[in-house]
């Protein structure tokens, strides 16, 4: 269980941790995401000559991505602060108050998985975000009344895994939408010698090349990855990542040459094996796996889809050449008689 806990992608408190630790600070630290970068500096460098507050910006793409990363380096390139919550955490407005009675002239208000903002806290937010007001309804029926409260000048950022869950308003109330993309190997390599320089953790050229590409396009599982090497290497070596410990390291977390986990291989595995390539609904393949169909389509799919070892069909969910040849299996799909009775949508 421990070594599954040291190369987890996201979600728990050591990835959590481990992320603060090694987020960048300043626009400049960014690696990648270039012209999202360029955009960011000409509204920062204007907001300043201008004395405006930033607009409201939402950043959208796949776990991992850097969504967070930008939303916390924008206060430090403002002189500002940030304050942070989540969608979950938000069930009524009255959750909210605290944060816009909270924000200063030109401060951050940071929202992670806004799509799963209620209605009721989404209409609520509107005229915070338009006119920097709010509407509090006081007592109840007849004697209801409401009264509006001025805010301070603010920024509204939003980070989601899923923009099109968010409603049309919602996402009309953001004057800037970054939508981040999957990084490529060189970049996640420049990742991985700037966060072992961090960690004070030697490492060759070659070793930070194949544990970038062993990392799914993804920095946050690069960071996962090298940590779980350093162990490694630190345990079961003189501490130095070469390309032989981060080979042996990887090999034994179980993270196959294309950089696919346990997980991504029992999925792919569960579609041609079980569901015979195809096409394959995600409840039923997320409850063959037993995972929330979140986790499916927010953490997993993305990656195998953009990799081509997956298509989305109309009817499903499609194994590709691709997944058969990492799989190590012809690719003719087994003849009806041969699937297993009863596993089957
Ligand atoms: P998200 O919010 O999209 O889930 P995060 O911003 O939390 O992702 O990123 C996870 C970690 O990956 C960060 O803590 C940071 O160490 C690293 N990271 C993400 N994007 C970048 C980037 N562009 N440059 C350098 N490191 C990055």
């Amino acid at each position: 269980m421990a070594r599954q806990a040291i190369v987890q992608s996201n979600g728990d408190e050591e990835s959590r941790r481990r992320d603060a630790a090694l987020r960048p600070r300043w626009l400049r630290e960014v690696i990648g995401q270039k012209a999202i970068v360029q955009r960011l500096s000409i509204v920062l460098n204007a907001c300043k000559k201008l004395k405006e507050p930033l607009s409201h910006i939402l950043f959208d793409g796949p776990p991992g991505l850097g969504k967070t990363t930008f939303a916390t380096v924008l206060p430090n390139e403002l002189g500002t602060s940030i304050q942070m919550t989540s969608g979950p955490a938000l069930s009524k407005p009255a959750d909210l108050l605290p944060f816009l009675t909270n924000v200063e002239e030109g401060s951050i208000l940071f929202i992670d998985e806004i799509h799963r903002m209620p209605r009721v806290v989404e209409e609520f937010i509107y005229p915070a975000m338009e006119d920097f007001r709010i509407d509090i309804v006081l007592g109840e029926g007849m004697n209801a009344r409401t009264i509006n409260l001025r805010l301070k000048p603010f920024t509204l950022i939003g980070a989601t895994t899923r923009s099109g869950m968010l409603s049309g308003p919602m996402r009309d109330r953001f004057k800037m939408h970054e939508h981040l993309e999957y990084y490529s190997v060189e970049e996640l390599a420049e990742i991985i010698r700037i966060n072992a320089r961090k960690l004070q953790t030697p490492i060759s050229e070659d070793a930070a090349l194949e544990l970038a590409r062993r990392s799914r396009g993804t920095p946050r599982v690069a960071n996962a990855r090298l940590w779980w090497a350093r162990h490694y290497a630190a345990s079961e070596a003189d501490g130095q990542i070469t390309l032989d410990v981060a080979r042996a390291a990887l090999d034994m977390a179980e993270v196959d040459r294309d950089g696919l986990d346990k997980q991504d291989r029992r999925y792919l595995e569960l579609l041609v094996g079980v569901h015979n390539g195809g096409p394959a609904g995600v409840e039923s393949l997320a409850a063959s796996m037993t995972l929330p169909v979140d986790t499916l389509s927010d953490e997993i799919e993305p990656y195998l889809l953009r990799e081509q070892f997956i298509v989305r069909t109309p009817r499903g969910r499609m194994a590709t050449a691709r997944a058969y040849q990492v799989l190590g299996r012809p690719m003719k799909p087994a003849p009806a008689e041969d699937r297993q009775p009863g596993l089957f949508d």
